[in-house]
């Protein structure tokens, strides 16, 4: 089912982006959001190193170790576009990623019961699924399927230093082993967020509906890449019934 990717369209919709004043927008917006990321995994890293002095336990994830990149992961539209500058600077995480993004989407869509799964998650990340948090049953379900995140090359993540909070945020202290999908043994966590006031002043750095729309970080990149962000922004906008209005200037993302 995988179509040709056009890369001279996708070249063109990357010019477009740094264009005017929308351009230098999202470069401001890129740089505050990123030293904002920088603060949040480092205070991840913290949380982590106080707990393990505390408690004695050890964390078991090492580099190599990708068992956990076989999760659904959804993001906010914001961190996407960040996702999605990321690669427009590094070409060789750019082209890994389009050549493995067809085979990801074959491996859910070509599956009825993975997609069936896939959809469910899709929706529940939506401003609904905040309040309501998609279940546990339903990653897990996922996760049997075991299709790897197409930003995973040779098990290390090709956009590490943007990585979603999600992906940043969960230490297993059990067995790696116990990580994998087939595995029925409940794997024991450690998890850290960002303080509330961090994660407010990142939601502040974009128009509210960029933020609070989550969609599956390897789609909305993907989508981000191949139709840019103006028509991304105009779904959103449709998702939430309240199109932004003409002369309501919101300068931002
Ligand atoms: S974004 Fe990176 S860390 Fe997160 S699931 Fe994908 S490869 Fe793994």
């Amino acid at each position: 089912m995988s179509k040709l990717i056009d890369f001279a369209a996708i070249k063109e919709i990357q010019r477009k982006s740094r264009q005017g004043e929308a351009g230098r927008l999202r470069k401001e917006f890129n740089r505050s959001y990123r030293a904002l990321l920088d603060s949040s995994y480092e205070e991840i890293r913290d949380n982590v190193s106080g707990y393990i002095s505390s408690t004695g336990e050890s964390v078991t994830c090492a580099k190599g170790c990708a068992y956990c990149c076989e999760h659904f992961v959804s993001v906010p539209v914001s961190h996407a576009i960040v996702a999605t500058d990321y690669l427009y600077a590094s070409e060789n995480a750019m082209s890994a990623f389009l050549r493995s993004y067809p085979a990801w989407l074959s491996a859910i869509e070509d599956n009825p019961a993975a997609k069936a799964v896939f959809d469910k998650l899709e929706e529940d990340t939506t401003l609904r699924a905040i309040v309501k948090q998609s279940s546990e049953e339903l990653r897990s379900a996922y996760h049997h399927f075991a299709v790897p995140c197409p930003f995973l090359v040779s098990k290390r993540c090709s956009i590490y230093p943007v990585r979603p909070i999600a992906c940043a945020a969960f230490f297993s202290l059990t067995s790696p082993e116990f990580c994998l999908a087939e595995n029925e043994i409940p794997v024991v966590h450690f998890q850290s967020v960002p303080s509330p006031a961090k994660l407010k002043r990142m939601s502040e750095l974009t128009n509210y509906r960029l933020w609070a729309h989550q969609e599956s970080l390897p789609k909305l990149v993907y989508r981000l890449l191949t139709v840019g962000l103006p028509e991304v922004s105009r779904e959103v906008d449709k998702l939430f019934n309240t199109p932004q209005q003409p002369g309501e200037d919101d300068p931002r993302p």
